[in-house]
């Protein structure tokens, strides 16, 4: 295989790294950067005073590419290169080169914020604009002022885009390590294809019959279409007459599948065979599949977006960005000149598609990044103002501090609560951290384990759920229904069975849940009650409980301890539409969702109030796994949203509080002693370093 583009410039990558404590790093796709940074800063020392972190936006990423190094190294995973991924650690006293996703960087800066275990960070993949990585980006702008003299950080992006990070590090140095492409011949359609599914088929079999030996890479949009795609390309294939072109495999590539099926893309193809790599845009960037010579761009990607005003989620297919579809075509010119099939005509790539992708930070919720921007305690951190590469709007951010307000993690004046501490170290959205908080004070701890473990599993675990189908699933005979309370309790008695069963893997397959799925629900259980046995007030195994069989009072504890955790995620029962009210700022009407075990009374009423674990708009406004709850733990609720004023929440200092309070009309003018306005930054975060440490000694 040809030296890697970024090998070639190794003296000059380590002597800027030597000679600055930041520095951008821009190369193709497949240039390197992912496996050959981290070697390179080993081979000269720097492990010697601390490991090598290098974040990925994705668990598939950290996950092949530590494999990969290790395989490199001639190392076993795990030893002295590992990965970190939530709710899997591989790694031993022995890592030097660690992969972590970027996520589970922000939770390791929480317990040690200097991440003194470090000596270098990279932050892999920036062009992909990662919510998480855009606030690991102002956290790093902030730790190399602390660490100046012991820590080396470098970011790296397939994209241009890294002027603008240079940028945000006052002017650090840019590295551009160009990769000798070749060129890809781009092919338009004359028109939008009806089916882009039909349409990427035809192209594809056209270019098995028609077109020299390579392989072809196939832009999906998601799990079902890769799968309806891939057993299509099967069956044209086997129609193709015998010996009339080659031999052909074709191989699926996305997040869910299991790691031993992701790693055949990376395995040499046998000879005179053509392979079909059907994948979602994690085949963009994220990993490099060598040997494609086609690539066939549908033009969409799949992208969850969240919508603040509404408070819902939305899975929209949506039309890539031209930076990302020239990436998709740059796939097709690794190894020697390739093909790039456009399956949209020009005129659209022009004219409707966004110059570059809008980053994560401006399309999601924002209450787990609030939550830890505020329990990292920096006085001079107002959230509003806190140092973004592009910030997010004011009314995400808002929507974020009403949703941390309601479930008691920040106070009225916005700071942070003890509860909120303690949900900022659980691995778990904050709805759910705060469910598990509630439930170790009302006695079914145990119970709400199951269930935050139940929601955490990736891969869908019951019959019928798969985000494609909305029709109602089939009960398969053995499976509880949730005794009419919905479909969190459902999930907390099919745990509890199988339980029963002493975790027999037959039981599963006879009632069509995911075993694997059921395996790792299992070990996030067993992760979480670690997590909470700190703060455990009563018994966390399962069997220890013998009252499984007289439930009711623990589905009730439950059902209120859930309340808690969801108040922001509230529905009221509207008699005369026949749906569900969401309370909060902006009322909207929802229903809930078909696949819900949620069921009606004797006289065919829904319940009055429910909880919700989220709105997802798809054929229309719907609640997703929904919990029946009671009036009177409504009630408080209620009164906090009255109290709300959401220009009080954003501070957390009485600073930044006190110049809220100038634009906001209806609140009381209050003396505020306003201590050192302009103390510097660094002694700020030194005392508040102190209050850190003081704390954590407390404990
Ligand atoms: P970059 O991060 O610059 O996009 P990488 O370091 O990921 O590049 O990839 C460099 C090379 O290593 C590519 O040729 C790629 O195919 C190969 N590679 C990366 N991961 C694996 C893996 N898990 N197995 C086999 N080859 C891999
Ligand atoms: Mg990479």
């Amino acid at each position: 295989m040809a030296i890697l583009p970024i090998l070639q410039f190794e003296e000059q990558i380590l002597e800027t790294v030597e000679r600055n404590p930041v520095a951008v790093i821009i190369g193709e796709t497949g240039s390197g950067k992912s496996t050959q940074l981290s070697q390179m800063l080993h081979k000269r020392g720097y492990t010697k005073s601390g490991m090598i972190a290098v974040t990925q936006p994705r668990r598939v990423a950290a996950v092949s590419v530590s494999r990969r190094v290790a395989q490199e190294l001639g190392v076993r995973l795990g030893e002295e290169v590992g990965y970190a991924i939530r709710f899997e650690d591989r790694t031993s006293e022995r890592t030097r080169i660690k992969y972590l996703t970027d996520g589970v960087l922000l939770r390791e800066s929480l317990s040690n914020p200097e991440l003194n275990q470090y000596s270098v960070i990279i932050l892999d993949e920036a062009h992909e604009r990662s919510l998480n990585t855009d606030i690991l980006l102002g956290l790093m702008k902030r730790l190399i002022k602390m660490r100046a003299s012991n820590l080396k950080v470098l970011i790296t992006s397939a994209t241009l885009d890294g002027e603008k990070v240079s940028r945000f590090f006052s002017d650090c140095p840019i590295l551009n390590v160009p990769g000798k492409l070749f060129p890809v011949e781009i092919l338009h359609s004359a028109e939008s294809p009806k089916s882009y599914l039909e349409s990427s088929l035809k192209t594809a079999i056209d270019i098995h019959v028609q077109e020299p030996e390579g392989d072809i890479l196939i832009f999906m949009t998601g799990q079902d279409d890769i799968e309806k795609l891939v057993s299509k390309l099967e069956e044209r294939v086997q129609r193709l007459e015998e010996g009339s072109c080659m031999d052909a495999i074709i191989l699926p590539l996305h997040g869910s599948l299991p790691p031993e099926l992701q790693v055949r893309v990376f395995a040499p193809p046998p000879p005179n065979c053509r392979r079909f790599i059907v994948a979602t845009n994690i085949a963009e960037t994220s990993l490099t599949v060598d040997g494609v010579v086609y690539v066939i761009d549908s033009g969409y990607v799949k992208q969850r977006q969240y919508n603040p005003s509404t408070g819902m989620y939305s899975l929209d297919v949506v039309q890539i960005s031209k930076v990302q579809a020239n990436q998709r075509a740059g796939r097709a010119g690794r190894t020697r000149p390739g093909k790039c099939y456009r399956l949209y005509p020009s005129m659209v790539y022009n004219d409707n598609f966004l110059d570059a992708t809008v980053p994560e930070i401006q399309r999601s919720s924002l209450a787990g990044s609030v939550l830890y921007l505020k329990s990292l305690d920096l006085p001079d951190i107002d959230i509003l103002k806190f140092n973004f590469l592009d910030p997010p709007s004011s009314e995400t951010l808002e929507d974020a501090l009403k949703q941390l307000y309601l479930i008691d993690a920040i106070d009225e004046n916005g700071s942070i609560t003890s509860v909120g501490r303690t949900m900022a170290e659980l691995p778990l959205e904050p709805s759910l951290s705060r469910t598990l908080m509630e439930a170790n004070e009302n006695g079914c701890l145990s119970q709400a384990l199951t269930v935050a473990a139940m929601l955490s599993a990736e891969t869908t675990l019951l019959p019928g759920r798969s985000k494609s189908t909305e029709k109602k699933r089939k009960h398969a005979p053995d499976l509880p229904d949730g005794s009419g309370w919905g479909d969190h309790i459902q999930l907390l008695q099919i745990f509890e069975h199988w339980d029963q069963t002493d975790y027999d893997v037959d039981w599963c397959k006879d009632n069509s849940l995911q075993v694997r799925g059921m395996l790792f629900v299992k070990d996030v259980r067993k992760q979480l009650s670690q997590i909470m046995q700190k703060i455990a007030k009563g018994p966390l195994d399962v069997r220890t409980k013998e009252r499984w069989k007289e439930s009711r009072q623990d589905y009730m504890n439950l059902r209120k301890a859930l309340c808690v955790g969801y108040a922001n995620q509230l529905a009221e029962r509207m008699i005369r539409h026949n749906g569900y009210r969401t309370i909060g700022f902006k009322s909207q009407l929802v229903q809930v969702h078909p696949s819900s075990v949620l069921r009606t009374d004797e006289e065919g009423m829904l319940p009055n109030y429910v909880v919700y674990h989220e709105l997802i708009v798809t054929s229309r406004p719907y609640m997703r796994y929904v919990c029946a709850v009671e009036m009177p733990w409504v009630r408080p609720i209620l009164q906090k949203l009255e109290k709300l004023n959401i220009n009080k929440l954003s501070g957390g200092s009485s600073q930044s509080e006190e110049s809220f309070d100038g634009e906001s009309s209806n609140l009381p003018k209050r003396v505020v002693d306003v201590v050192g306005p302009t103390a510097d930054p660094g002694s700020m975060i030194q005392a508040a370093r102190e209050r850190f440490l003081a704390r954590k000694a407390n404990r």
